[in-house]
Order: C-alpha cells, then sequence, then structure tokens
C-alpha cells in the first residue's frame, strides 16, 4: 500500500472515530439536559405533571415533531399527559411506551441535598425522580428527538405517552388516555419502563426483568357481631375470641403454590445463581405437582419467592370492642390479598370462607376487582431484549417477572393491550432509594440505560433488526 493512501486511510479512520466520539457526546449532554430539566420541575402531587408535559412538548416541537402529532392533554389543568406519535411506515400496528411524569413527595428537610436540584455528585444524578421514573422519560424524549435528527424512518408509529399521577392514582393519566382517548394510545403492545429496570449487585449487573404481569390488590372485612354485655360476667362466646380463632387459622393456611409461564421461567432464571438447597427446592416446586415441603423452605427463605408462587392474604388491620369494661359487640379485621393475574375474588372469598371456618364471621370484599391478565411472553419482544443486553452487559441474565405491587400497566392490560416492563437503567439492588431519601441512579448508568432504550426502539421499529444490536 502507498504511503499517501495509508496515511489518508488512517487519517480518515481516525476522523470517524473522533466523529462518533462527538456523537456520543452531543446525545449524552441533550440526555442530560432534558433529565435535568425534568428533575428540577417539581411533579409531586401538589403541583402535578403539566409543566414537565409541556416542558417535553416543546422539545418535540423545536426537534421537529409536527403540533398535529404531539398532544397535552388531562383531566384538568394540573394532570396533563403528553403524548406523542412518530409516524412510521405503517406496516405493523403501533408500538406504545409509558412513562409517568409525577414523583412522590420529598421534603427537603429529609434530604442531605436537595430533590428538586438536579445534581451530579461522586459518579451519580441525584434528585427526586432519578430512578422513579423521570430517567426513563428523559431516555424515551432524548431517543425520539436523537431519532428524529438521524432522519430515522420508523417500520410502525411509535408512541410515546408520558402520564401523570401514577404515584397518587385520583387522576391516573394511563386510566385517563385508556378511558378517553383509546385511539391516541391503541398499539399492538406497550412497553412501561417502570415495570423494568436491571439489578447491580456489588456494582455489577446482575440480572434484567422483563415485568409481564403484577399481582392484583383486592382487600376484605371480617366481622364477628355479639351481643356483648358486662365484663364482670364474661361468656365463652365471645367476638374477639372467634375472630382471633379464625384469624389464627388462616395464619396457619398458604394458598396453593401455582406458576405461570412468567414465574415458571423466572424461577428457571434464577435457580442457578442461589445455594445448593434453595437451587433444588426451586426444582422442586417446578415439578408437576409442585413439592410441598420444598415450597414451605422456599417461603421462609424469601417473602418474595413466596409472593411470586402463590395467591396470599395477610391481616393488616385488628378493631374491636366498645369498653374496657364491656364485652365486645364487634370485632374488625382487615385481610388483604395479592391474587395472581389468574385467580378472582370469588375463588379467594370462598378459600377464606373454609380457612375461616366460622359462620359468624362474615366477610365483605372491600374493592372492586381488577381484571388485569398476563401478557403472553412474546419471542418478538423479549428476544430483542435478550440480544442488546447479551452485547451491552454480557454475562447478565434477562428474567421475566410478576411484581407483586401494582403498576400503570394494568389499565392496558385490562384493556386488551399486553404490557412489558422494560427498561435498561441499572440500580444497586441493595440500596434502592425510589420513594426514599437522597434518591439516585449512577451516571454511567443512567447513560447506559437511554443507549439500551435507543437500540431497542430502533429494533422494535426496523425491519432489519440485527444491524442495531451491534456494539458502537
Ligand atoms: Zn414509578
Amino acid at each position: 500500500m502507498k504511503k499517501a493512501l495509508l496515511g489518508f486511510l488512517v487519517f480518515f479512520a481516525a476522523n470517524k472515530i473522533f466523529a462518533q466520539e462527538s456523537d456520543i457526546a452531543i446525545n449524552q449532554k441533550m440526555a442530560r439536559d432534558i433529565f435535568k430539566e425534568l428533575i428540577e420541575i417539581n411533579s409531586t402531587s401538589k403541583f402535578g405533571s403539566t409543566r414537565a408535559a409541556e416542558a417535553m412538548a416543546a422539545r418535540l416541537k423545536s426537534a421537529g415533531f409536527d403540533d398535529s402529532d404531539i398532544q397535552v392533554i388531562g383531566p384538568d389543568q394540573q394532570h396533563k399527559n403528553l403524548v406523542l406519535r412518530f409516524r412510521g411506515q405503517g406496516k405493523f400496528k403501533p408500538v406504545l411506551f409509558i412513562c409517568h411524569l409525577d414523583v412522590v413527595e420529598a421534603l427537603p428537610m429529609d434530604w442531605s441535598v436537595d430533590p428538586f436540584t438536579f445534581l451530579e455528585r461522586d459518579g451519580y444524578f441525584y434528585g427526586r425522580g432519578t430512578t422513579d421514573i423521570k430517567n426513563d422519560d428523559a431516555s424515551l424524549i432524548a431517543n425520539v428527538i436523537r431519532l428524529k435528527k438521524e432522519g430515522y424512518k420508523p417500520n410502525r408509529d411509535i408512541i410515546i405517552a408520558l402520564t401523570a399521577d401514577e404515584e397518587m392514582g385520583n387522576a391516573n393519566g394511563v386510566n385517563w388516555l385508556v378511558t378517553n382517548h383509546r385511539d391516541l394510545i391503541n398499539a399492538d403492545f406497550c412497553v412501561n419502563p417502570d415495570g423494568g429496570g436491571g439489578d447491580l449487585k456489588n456494582g455489577k449487573p446482575v440480572n434484567m426483568a422483563i415485568q409481564t404481569s403484577e399481582k392484583i390488590y383486592v382487600s376484605f372485612r371480617l366481622e364477628v357481631k355479639n351481643k356483648g354485655g358486662h365484663s364482670s360476667l364474661p361468656v365463652k362466646d365471645n367476638a374477639i375470641y372467634r375472630l382471633a380463632g379464625g384469624l389464627t387459622r388462616l395464619a396457619y393456611y398458604d394458598f396453593p403454590v401455582r406458576l405461570n409461564e412468567t414465574t415458571r421461567k423466572y424461577f428457571e432464571g434464577i435457580a442457578s445463581g442461589e445455594s445448593d438447597q434453595v437451587r433444588t427446592d426451586i426444582m422442586a416446586i417446578l415439578m408437576t405437582p409442585p413439592d410441598t415441603a420444598a415450597a414451605r423452605r422456599l417461603q421462609t427463605s424469601s417473602a418474595y419467592y413466596n409472593a411470586m408462587m402463590r395467591t396470599t392474604c395477610v391481616a393488616t388491620m385488628l378493631s374491636a370492642g366498645h369498653a374496657e369494661n364491656a364485652l365486645p359487640q364487634t370485632a374488625q379485621a382487615i385481610i388483604n390479598c395479592r391474587m395472581l393475574p389468574d385467580d378472582n375474588p370469588d375463588n379467594v372469598m370462598a378459600i377464606l370462607k373454609s380457612v375461616l371456618a366460622d359462620d359468624q364471621i362474615s366477610i365483605i370484599r372491600l374493592n372492586t376487582s381488577f381484571d388485569a391478565p398476563l401478557s403472553p411472553l412474546r419471542e418478538d419482544i423479549t428476544g430483542l431484549v435478550q440480544q442488546i443486553s447479551s452485547v451491552m452487559w454480557p454475562g447478565g441474565r434477562v428474567t421475566p417477572i410478576m411484581s407483586t405491587g401494582a403498576t400503570d400497566g394494568r389499565y392496558l392490560r385490562r384493556d386488551g393491550i399486553p404490557v412489558y416492563g422494560i427498561s435498561g437503567m441499572f440500580g444497586d439492588m441493595d440500596d434502592v432509594r425510589a420513594h426514599g431519601k437522597d434518591e439516585r441512579i449512577g451516571v454511567k448508568e443512567f447513560y447506559d440505560g437511554v443507549e439500551f432504550m435507543y437500540r431497542f426502539i430502533k429494533a422494535l421499529s426496523s425491519d432489519k433488526t440485527d444491524e442495531h444490536q451491534k456494539p458502537e
């Protein structure tokens, strides 16, 4: 090769690397600026989400998105949602991303830094919402702006809905959109970063979750009535004793172990990282029928594993009697249940009746049931997460999970849109600060999470997916 040509090639390669590096710097700066802007807009329930929604709408407009594709809408002035439609070629049904804009209250006096001032310190970004979930709001907005600038044409519409009031639930944005603007968010499926994310153990990425379902909340009130009387003349038939007897029977009862597609894959995925005994027990509950002794050991070792295996019901409140010197006329308890997604309140109530085994204990259901079916594991979604994740975090695993608590995904699942909790944002599994003080995310983890979402959005909306999985 001639010297001049070699020199030119070296120059060209160096220039290309330089251009790539400066592109990375530009994209990271944009994501950071958007993140900072969101953190510094107080969007607790007292202030609402409208200002944050408007700020993001302004950024999208100046990036060249059409006014008619950007909606800032909601039930009232304070609780508006932002809905963007990034128009594609219409080859497939749209994909919807939801992410809430509101944050849990944070009192400056409880924190060691100001919760509403974006702060970078010692490798972390601090501020309310840095992990729940303004990090992914910023990521979604930064990525669609980046894609727009790159002239990207998705093969399907990409809908981004940044929503109100997930933490308080009074003017819930997803619920409101489903009820009032179903057409704006209608999609093949939905990605909800709030339900996903990755775990770091001692600084190393170990697991990334794909949430496909969640347990369903239902509470019951138990009540025993009695004619009462003077406490100086007690009789054996006593409202408190009867209720206590029923509660004690409930305390010893366990709902049957019942695994679904997601929890089965979850236990299969985590087994290898567990100690010998726990691994053997996990294998034993994966059999049909599940081994009950193994289930009992797992339940004792982990409240989380127990919650993943079965419907649970637990006594959470108790009240009885009206005077220190009177026999109780009323005794009440509240039982809070978290049902498996395919369980139902009538079944749970029938089981409670038989376990309490006393017809003087009446049972009343306190909430209407919420039917949010499990979203099926789809290879066209989970396979992409696996691919991108294996390049970005080699050696970590990807496991489907069922949340034990509730997320906004349930409104869409109930309405027939499957939802997948997916996010590339990793956090220390032994130092979770969401809803707590000094909430923070690692600077590297934030930028990696943004990059993951960029590749994921592109992979979901382009024909030649493998092209986008390669490392930069
Ligand atoms: Zn959240």
